[in-house]
């Protein structure tokens, strides 16, 4: 199983639009996926729930533990499952913060045995204690990043303590950055682009960026992955698409295939 997870300091720059829809493009791949929604604000699966009631989910095991597959809700798409990230509020109030990584190791072993491929952890924006903890649990990260002039101000930041969290014992990589809500009919928005492209090593960006598109919006909206829209141009679903096949090739998911097929 390979542990992917988002950051990225500033909220609001697609991360949960990314998971979803790069969660279940992973899933339409072939690849048994299982989105977890970290942000303690986050409302991933709540769109799938009969009733409104918050359902119990990532949080609910940080603070109690338990059986982590109860917490797991099926999609119409059976290689597609969602964890909502349930209510914080026990955990912010009596937990103890210190226990949040040896509680994300045996979330993440309950996981593995359910025999998923890939889990995606979706974050809070910002470095706080949890995303912490879910960053240095990842084996991957991918991190959105708007493509503005100053976007690559914060890489260098990030990088460093990347490589201090490997220090310690985490075997977290960066997968690549990936430039979110790019203007196409705008020049300016591709000229930064392209400065981008310039100025840091390709091995750092997805050649795949995600540009600005209201079905996004739209699809976000209802809780959906863009491929589940009634409107969805193959051009737009491709993207994903085009995304989970480059994230195959870094992180050497692609790798496993004929390995895992053949037991
Ligand atoms: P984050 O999780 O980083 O806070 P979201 O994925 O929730 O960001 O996106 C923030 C808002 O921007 C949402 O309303 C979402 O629908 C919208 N959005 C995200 N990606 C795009 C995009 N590529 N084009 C247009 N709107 C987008
Ligand atoms: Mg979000």
């Amino acid at each position: 199983m390979i542990v992917f997870a988002t950051a990225s300091q500033k909220g609001g720059v697609g991360k949960t639009t990314v998971c979803i829809n790069l969660g279940h493009a992973l899933a339409r791949r072939g690849w048994n996926t299982l989105l977890v929604d970290t942000d303690p604000q986050g409302g991933i699966g709540l769109s799938l729930s009969k009733n409104t009631r918050k359902k119990r989910g990532f949080y609910d095991f940080m603070a109690k533990g338990g059986e982590a597959r109860r917490l797991i809700i099926p999609t119409r798409l059976p290689e597609f499952s969602i964890l909502p990230s349930g209510s914080a509020d026990e955990f912010m109030r009596g937990t103890d913060f210190e226990n949040a990584p040896e509680k994300l190791r045996d979330f993440l072993r309950q996981i593995d045995l359910l025999g998923y491929d890939c889990v995606i952890l979706d974050t809070a924006a910002g470095m706080t204690s949890m995303t912490e903890t879910v960053v240095r649990g990842a084996d991957w990260i991918v991190v959105p990043q708007q493509a503005e002039p100053l976007a690559v101000r914060s890489i260098p930041l990030l990088m460093e303590t990347l490589s201090r969290f490997r220090k310690e014992g985490s075997p977290v990589r960066i997968a690549g950055i990936l430039l979110t809500m790019v203007l196409n009919t705008h020049e300016a928005s591709l000229k930064v682009v392209r400065e981008l492209r310039q100025m840091l090593p390709p091995q750092l960006l997805f050649q795949q960026d995600i540009p600005r598109d209201n079905l996004f919006l739209e699809a976000s909206a209802m809780g959906l992955p863009i491929a589940l829209m009634r409107k969805n141009p193959p051009a737009t679903a491709l993207i994903f698409d085009q995304l989970a096949a480059e994230l195959e090739e870094r992180t050497g998911l692609g790798d496993r295939k004929e390995q895992d097929h053949s037991h």
